[in-house]
């Protein structure tokens, strides 16, 4: 390259060996004899001499104006992606399309753009009206609903603390509003949310609201496209939290926000104190958060559950039992008698000395007959511990039933009135810590699915069918990480069905469990043996990188029981709310295995979304430290690269997202044919007649055997010719 006049747009490439680096935009600030200087995007300075010029190229303008959809860019490249990316988010242009995918960079701010105006300004607009936008996606779903009688969803993926469930709120709050009946139903399903970020978020180092579930919310419409009521599924609820917390993190929300909202009288008669005095709640040395009100915030919780019909005395049930837990928590297991604690647990049902003796004595079936054998303090403080856990689990899924119950209607399920739904999936982003467990391999195997799932809709179905369509197409190159997932959960003797065959196994061990996968898995490029028989880690190759993964405890958190005799103690408690809560739960009935249920659970979920037309919403982090205006380059290409999204823009710009058959584009569109050309029998003709006069003669549409193809643009000029015409 020449050398360039001050001003000129760049790209500078100073570290090409770097994983995560990829050029960086500059501009010219001056330029002398043999040398110019200048700034990069992260206002560093750079003299590059004639020598170095081989680092410098010439930035395409798109680039330098940037651009509202990706798929425009001229530099189609990783460094033109985080550039456009970086430019916008200087500007609070936080949103940006990939085709019809939303790119969502996290601005750790509040902006100006989810107000009631905006709300009204996106509702009734085509993609690409306006800027883009999270309520441009809510509001296409919803249009696409009710156009093309079809169930809809929209995946939402990224890193904790990216905006997943922002988004998600916000895609729930537009719909609500553009349902337009600001009816009962609607408020409910709205405040469903405050209770469940109460009892399943919790401040982490990564987000101070990080939600410790995922859950797919999926609305119902009527015909005429108004809200009727929703159904809320949970999956894999991280109950080691109620125990445990990492320095600098938080137990749930809701047991500082009971200790802070509560009135004197009431936290008399539960024998409360503040946060600092228990040991559940001061694990991570953190029991205040700075962006929070734990006071104002119980108060909205209590309103919440008023609205979603939790009574007064089972508002009470969950607060009796919810201070048990922190009593547990103080309660040294070799001094088990403090008088407080047992009081509530055994008012008026429980014995004292039923629950010493739980917490004390294991129960094992031998041979049929029960034997019971003292344990030493260590397995004791394990035995309670379980026990919180076990409560603390069956007081969520119990808060989820009853909400499920007050904004559920089944009357939309009647199939001849079947109601259409928009689904919103706000679950976990792929995990790689630097202690990595069980829990860490379901979240990540969960993320294998999605990627998956986003895998099959945009490259594998998108190509398939052009080539059955027969029309001209260059196949793309895009990573599958299908092989993987059938290795890890699917094929026969996959990984996670090794684990729970072990765990299903009374003598198996964490260590029988690896000797399995070794031997069956050992060679395959998916899966990492230990480095030797000492070492207990354990590596896989995902879609988003390899994660180690501790093997110590896995089968018996992937057991997830409790103990017969607390189980019994449970059941034969007169505390009814505790029996309620455990209802069905038992030990001998139970089957399945955490991980089994949740294999369960996301099979049933990718089932469904395979029955909807999905969108998705790409959240990004730009910085570990929560700040705004603050764009980390590398931490964002990490992020853009695993999720595919730079794949995605080649098949975006190169497909046809848009396609209808003949029929249904003459039905919708004849209207637009011009006078000259009606009245012809021959649909497909009628089609390239309507598609010639408004969109032109160009080889950016196709036709192929049955269907026509269009791009997302095309879609949008069709629909705006429509609404003047009629
Ligand atoms: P995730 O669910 O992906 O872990 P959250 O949706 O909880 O992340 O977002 C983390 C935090 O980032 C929020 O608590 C909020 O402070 C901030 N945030 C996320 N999205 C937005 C947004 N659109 N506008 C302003 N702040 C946001
Ligand atoms: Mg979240």
């Amino acid at each position: 390259m020449l050398f360039s006049p001050q001003g000129d747009h760049v790209w500078l490439d100073t570290q090409p060996n770097s994983e995560f680096n990829v050029p960086i935009g500059a501009v010219v600030k001056e330029s002398d004899s043999g040398r110019i200087l200048l700034e990069d995007d992260e206002g560093k300075e750079h003299w590059i001499t004639a020598r170095n010029m081989h680092m410098v190229q010439l930035m395409h303008p798109s680039s330098v104006q940037g651009v509202e959809d990706m798929i425009r860019l001229g530099d189609l490249h990783e460094a033109g992606m985080v550039h456009n990316l970086l430019i916008r988010h200087q500007e609070h242009k936080i949103y940006t399309y990939t085709g019809s995918i939303l790119v969502a960079v996290n601005p750790y701010q509040l902006l100006p753009l989810y107000t009631v105006d905006q709300i009204r300004l996106y509702c009734n607009k085509r993609i690409g009206e306006l800027p883009p936008h999270v309520f441009a996606i809510a509001d296409n779903c919803y249009f696409n609903m009710k156009r093309n009688k079809r169930d809809q969803c929209c995946v939402i993926s990224g890193e904790s603390g990216a905006g997943k469930t922002e988004s998600t709120k916000l895609i729930l709050q537009f719909l609500a509003a553009v349902s337009g009946q600001h009816s009962w139903i609607e408020q409910q399903i709205l405040e469903a949310n405050p209770i469940l970020e109460a009892f399943g978020n919790a401040k982490t180092i990564r987000n101070d609201n990080s939600s410790r579930f995922g859950k797919y919310i999926d609305i119902h419409f009527n015909q005429s496209g108004v809200i009727e009521g929703a159904r809320i599924e949970q999956f894999l609820l991280e109950k080691s939290r109620v125990c445990r917390q990492a320095p600098e993190e938080r137990n749930y929300h809701i047991f500082y926000c009971m200790l802070m909202g509560m009135n004197t009288e009431q936290k008399k008669m539960l024998n409360l104190g503040t946060a600092s005095e228990y040991t559940y709640l001061t694990m991570g040395s953190c029991t205040s958060c700075e962006s929070r009100n734990d006071a104002k915030d119980y108060a909205h919780i209590r309103s919440a559950m008023k609205i979603l019909m939790f009574s007064d005395s089972e508002h009470w049930d969950i607060s009796k039992l919810l201070a048990a837990i922190l009593h547990l928590g103080n309660f040294v297991i070799v001094l088990l008698l403090i008088q407080t604690l047992l009081d509530f647990l055994c008012s008026p049902g429980m014995t004292r000395f039923e629950l010493q003796n739980s917490l004390t004595n294991l129960s094992i079936i031998v041979r049929g007959e029960s034997v019971s054998r003292p344990l030493n303090v260590v397995q004791a403080a394990n035995g309670k511990d379980a026990f919180v856990k076990g409560i603390y689990g069956q007081i969520f899924l119990w808060i989820v039933n009853k909400i499920n119950s007050a904004i559920f209607n089944p009357a939309s399920q009647k199939p001849k009135d079947r109601h259409q739904s928009i689904g919103l999936l706000d679950i976990f982003g792929f995990e790689n810590f630097s202690n990595n467990s069980f829990e860490q391999l379901c979240i990540n195997i969960a993320n294998e699915h999605l990627q998956q799932f986003f895998v099959h809709h945009v490259f594998k179905l998108e190509q398939e069918e052009y080539i059955a369509e027969h029309i001209a197409w260059n196949n793309i190159d895009f990573t599958d990480n299908h092989q993987a997932l059938e290795v890890i959960a699917l094929k026969p003797m996959n990984i996670i069905s090794l684990i729970d065959e072990e765990s299903r196994f009374p003598k198996g061990t964490d260590a029988t469990m690896l000797v399995k996968i070794n031997s069956l898995h050992g060679k395959s490029n998916v899966y990492i043996p230990p480095r030797s028989v000492h070492d207990t880690k354990f590596g896989i190759n995902h879609f988003a990188g390899v994660v180690f993964y501790e093997s110590k405890d896995f089968l018996e958190k992937n057991r997830d029981t409790l103990s017969a005799n607390v189980m019994q103690v449970v059941h034969s408690s007169k505390n009814k709310f505790l029996r309620e809560i455990f209802q069905g739960l038992d030990t001998t009935k139970r089957l399945s295995t955490l991980g089994g249920q949740f294999k369960q659970s996301l099979e049933k979920l990718m089932k469904i979304l395979e029955q909807c037309q999905p969108y998705f919403i790409r959240c990004i982090k730009p910085n570990d430290y929560k700040k705004p205006l603050l764009f980390d380059r590398e931490l964002c290409i990490k992020q853009l690269r695993y999720s595919g999204v730079m794949e995605t823009i080649q098949i975006r710009k190169a497909g046809y997202p848009v396609r209808y058959r003949f029929e249904e584009f003459f039905e919708r569109y004849r209207f637009l044919l011009p006078w000259s050309l009606r009245q012809k029998n021959d649909t497909r003709q009628s089609c390239i007649s309507i598609s010639q006069a408004v969109l032109g003669k160009d080889e950016s549409w196709q036709v192929g055997r049955t269907k026509i193809f269009l791009k997302d643009h095309h879609d949008t000029v069709l629909e705006l010719q429509l609404q003047n015409v009629l």
